[in-house]
Order: structure tokens, then C-alpha cells, then sequence
């Protein structure tokens, strides 16, 4: 999927500093923005990446403002963790995890 990783993100710093986290990766639009870990960090974790590219996805399945206004709404109602678009970005990257589990899975058994 098209886009674009800005390190050292301003806007990734301050989630990071509300969120009290020691690193932040947040998507606006095509852009994700990643604070407190460098890019080729972020890159090697799949799963990381897929929660991300699944926000990126979520952007362009609903258009950018109107995107951004649901997610508002939507973490109003039912918080951070329950917010909907949250739920399907993590099951990506469950998903993206299990994928790597069952290569590691075929690699490792014998033919
Ligand atoms: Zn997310």
C-alpha cells in the first residue's frame, strides 16, 4: 500500500507524551508517524507495520476528513482500545503475527 513513514514526528511526540508511551506510530491520511523508534525498527515488525497499513487503508476507504471524524466519534463513545477502527487495525496485526508464526512453523519442520 502506497505510503510514506515520517521519523522523529512531532505529532507522533506529543501522542507519545500523552499517551505515556515510549513509542508512538500514528497514521494522518498516507502518512505514518513513528516517534521513540526508527524506521528500520519499525519496519522489521511486521505486525506494527500491518496495524498501520490497516489505518492507512481505513483513511482511504472513508476519505481523509470524513475518516478522521468517525475515528473521533468513535473513540468518544467507546474509548481508545474499544473504538472499532482500533479493533480492526489490531487483528491485522494479530493476523500479520500468526502469518509469521506459521513461517517460522514451515521453516523449522523437517520435509
Ligand atoms: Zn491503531
Amino acid at each position: 500500500m502506497e505510503h510514506k513513514i515520517i521519523e522523529k514526528s512531532v505529532l507522533a511526540r506529543v501522542a507519545r507524551f500523552v499517551l505515556k508511551s515510549p513509542n508512538v506510530a500514528m497514521v494522518i491520511g498516507r502518512t505514518i508517524h513513528i516517534s521513540g523508534v526508527k524506521k528500520e525498527e519499525f519496519l522489521q515488525n511486521r505486525p506494527w507495520v500491518a496495524h498501520e497499513l490497516c489505518h492507512i487503508r481505513q483513511f482511504q476507504e472513508h476519505g481523509f476528513w470524513r475518516f478522521l471524524w468517525l475515528y473521533l466519534v468513535e473513540s468518544y463513545r467507546h474509548g481508545y482500545y474499544n473504538n472499532k477502527y482500533e479493533v480492526e487495525a489490531r487483528l491485522a496485526g494479530t493476523k500479520e503475527a500468526l502469518a509469521i508464526n506459521q513461517e517460522q512453523q514451515a521453516r523449522s519442520s523437517p520435509v
